[in-house]
């Protein structure tokens, strides 16, 4: 920023001057300030010769200090004797020291000078210079630097009065490189929920006049280098504003109250240009949850920033104007005061791109480069499975100086390959990039989850299904979830049936367990103690409820015998509806293998795809039939009744034991 370089050129100078003078008062500061004044030889001579001098101190280097009475030094000097200090004297080279002594010789015996001689060794100024001046300088400089150091040197912000401000980056609008929807593949979901945004900043009026209420922040979550940054550049882009860009960790400091001041000043450049956007990076550096431990002191700094930021947040009205745009790929460890009404309330989920969004993004990223007819778009989005945004911009780029590098006209398919071979081997590592018998297994595990929803009566009905990678999870799977008060025990073992389904369709039909399914044990094992140990749902403990609601209490109420019970019961449990799920599995084996194929090959499955391979789904869930009745009177209700019969004996069987 212009106003920030002119303050820097200022500090600049402050440092100079304050140098200037601590060397000028270390050098002179102690020195006589009495009169000196350079002579030629035969002025010295003369003013020996006529006795206006005391004392004579001849240097090594032919220099002489000849010191004067002071009625005479106000005769040379011709200015008052009290000006002159207490000791004036004339200085002058002579051309031998043989001589002078003669002359002096000379002079002494006619008595026209009396006065002492000394013979003395110059100091060695640059000696004198090195012990006095340079701890001082060094001193200076390492002050100087740990200034900038602390104030985030690597923007150029120096000295310790910029360390408050804040570190954005400033995009201005009406850029020509302005960044647009165009310009973000894919996340056609992520977009549409920005587009209200753009709307917003484009005409803010329309909303206040309403009396609307327009979110102040969104939170983009999402793993690194999928995006999250493009979005909202391309939300200012779109809207024509400002973009103010900065990381959630250029706010922690290590000076106390350095954050909670950058906030301000943020805040305080973002409202001379609202209508604006802000754009934190990462800002779980600051939006962790506050310390829930008050014995370990927690980082209060942090805090204090967090709070800082909550205040201006809600300090803003909300027709200012400024929008906060907030990036984290892990929105589970955020404060939640941060996610309240008013503040981040709209999380916008950016994923990893599937395989048409791949092929979306490759789109962009192929446009500027020259290409050979061999590169097939298709092949290079099945090739990537795994790769985020950032990552197949890498590819282009990578594939392009592998040309470059063999002398090429243009990219060609070779190259590319290569450059996926290569960024593969670098991923592998960091990043979730899966073998192809990866995929194979978590479209395996996925596609069990699918396929007993599908035909246990109470499990959710499901909506999409993918083996993209995101988060923790290696797969993923989206349910409509009923609303309900309470829920049923032949509810939650559905529900615990199909989640083991990811696990019983590995062990099935590849012959293996893997980690894959661990998060779905967690929850089912969970589940489970609930079930038995709170819900008294189980039948060697029944009506009984364990539950204890005192936060800090370790003590168990119940005993040892019970506990051994509660695992076995536990236990039990999941060992019937995991026996359950395998058996429902075979019967459709078919069927799952099908549609694992499918995931495979198209990495996302909806609802559809799986009507296609089962036929409708023999229950309609409580939600879904509100909703058709509406539309299509009782048709459907009717459909769900005729076949119910076969499952529930299934449940039956399960209630009896
Ligand atoms: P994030 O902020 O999520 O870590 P970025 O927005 O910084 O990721 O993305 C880094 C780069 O990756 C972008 O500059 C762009 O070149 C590329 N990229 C990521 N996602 C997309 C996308 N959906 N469409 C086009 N390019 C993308
Ligand atoms: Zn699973």
């Amino acid at each position: 920023m212009a106003s920030n370089k002119k303050n820097n050129n200022y500090f600049t100078w402050f440092y100079l001057t304050i140098a200037t003078l601590l060397i000028g008062i270390y050098m002179f500061g102690d020195g006589n300030t009495s009169a000196t004044k350079q002579v030629n030889y035969s002025d010295l001579n003369s003013y020996i010769e006529r006795g206006f001098v005391k004392e004579i101190v001849i240097y090594n280097d032919n220099e002489v200090e000849a010191y004067l009475y002071p009625d005479s030094a106000v005769n040379i000097f011709k200015s008052d004797a009290k000006k002159l200090g207490e000791r004036p004297m004339v200085i002058s080279e002579i051309m031998s020291q043989e001589n002078f002594d003669n002359f002096l010789k000379e002079q002494q015996s006619t008595g026209r000078f009396n006065g002492t001689i000394r013979v003395e060794k110059k100091p060695e100024l640059w000696n004198g210079f090195l012990i006095n001046i340079l701890p001082l300088i060094i001193f200076i400089g390492l002050w100087i630097f740990l200034m900038r150091k602390m104030s985030g040197g690597a923007q150029g912000g120096g000295g310790v009065f910029n360390v408050g401000k804040s570190q954005a980056k400033l995009f201005e609008k009406d850029k020509n490189d302005r960044i647009t929807f165009k310009d973000v593949a894919g996340q056609e979901g992520a977009k549409q929920e920005v587009k209200e945004i753009v709307d917003f900043l484009r005409n803010p009026k329309k909303y206040t006049e309403l009396g609307g209420k327009i979110p102040k922040g969104a939170l983009l979550v999402g793993p690194p280098g999928t995006g999250k940054t493009l979005l909202a550049k391309a939300v200012a882009g779109e809207a024509n504003v400002p973009f103010f860009s900065l990381s959630g960790s250029d706010f922690v400091e290590m000076f106390v109250g350095v954050g909670a001041s950058r906030v301000r000043d943020l805040f305080r450049q973002a409202k001379e240009k609202a209508p604006c956007i802000i754009f934190i990076d990462e800002i779980d550096a600051v939006g962790r949850a506050r310390g829930k431990n008050p014995a370990m002191g927690g980082n209060d700094e942090r805090e204090n920033t967090l709070n800082q930021l909550l205040t201006e947040m809600d300090g803003f009205g909300t027709n200012s104007g400024i929008i906060v745009m907030a990036a984290t790929n892990r929105a589970d460890i955020l404060d939640k005061a941060l996610l309240r009404a008013g503040r981040f309330d709209r999380q916008i989920h950016v994923d990893l791109p599937d395989l048409n969004e791949r092929k979306a993004v490759f789109g962009v990223h192929l446009k500027p480069l020259k290409l050979d007819e061999s590169v097939d778009v298709d092949l290079l989005a099945r090739q990537t499975p795994g790769f985020s945004g950032a990552d197949i911009a890498n590819v282009c780029n990578e594939a392009a100086l592998i040309a470059a590098r063999q002398q090429k006209k243009a990219v060609d398919k070779q190259d590319f390959l290569d450059a996926v071979d290569r960024i593969v081997g670098g991923l592998e590592k960091k990043s979730k990039v899966m073998t192809n018998h990866e995929k194979e297994t978590i479209a395996l595990h996925e596609a069990g989850h699918a396929t007993l929803s599908w035909f246990l009566e109470h499990a959710n009905p499901l909506i999409k299904v993918t083996i993209v990678p995101r988060g923790r999870a290696l797969g993923a799977a989206w349910y409509l979830p009923e609303e309900r008060q309470i829920t049923t025990k032949e509810q939650m073992l559905d529900e615990m049936c199909a989640i083991l389904g990811g696990r019983a369709a590995e062990e099935l039909f590849t012959g293996h367990i893997s980690t894959g399914a661990m998060n779905d044990l967690e929850r089912v094992t969970k589940q489970a103690y609930g079930m038995i140990a709170y819900a008294g749902m189980s039948d060697k403990l029944p009506n009984l409820c364990y539950y204890n609601n005192s936060e800090y209490s370790f003590q168990r109420p119940y005993s040892e015998k019970t506990a051994e019970l509660i695992d076995n019961e536990v236990k039990e449990l999941i060992n019937k509806q995991y026996e359950r799920a395998k058996k429902m599995l075979l019967e459709h084996k078919e069927g799952h293998a099908q549609l694992a194929k499918l995931l495979q090959e198209n990495e996302v499955i909806f609802a559809e795809d799986v009507e296609k391979i089962f036929g409708k789904r023999p229950w309609t869930s409580r939600s879904e039939e509100i909703f058709d009745t509406t539309k299509e009177a009782a048709t459907d209700s009717k459909t769900a009744e005729e076949v119910q019969p076969s499952p529930e004996e299934n449940i039956k069987d399960e209630n009896k034991q």
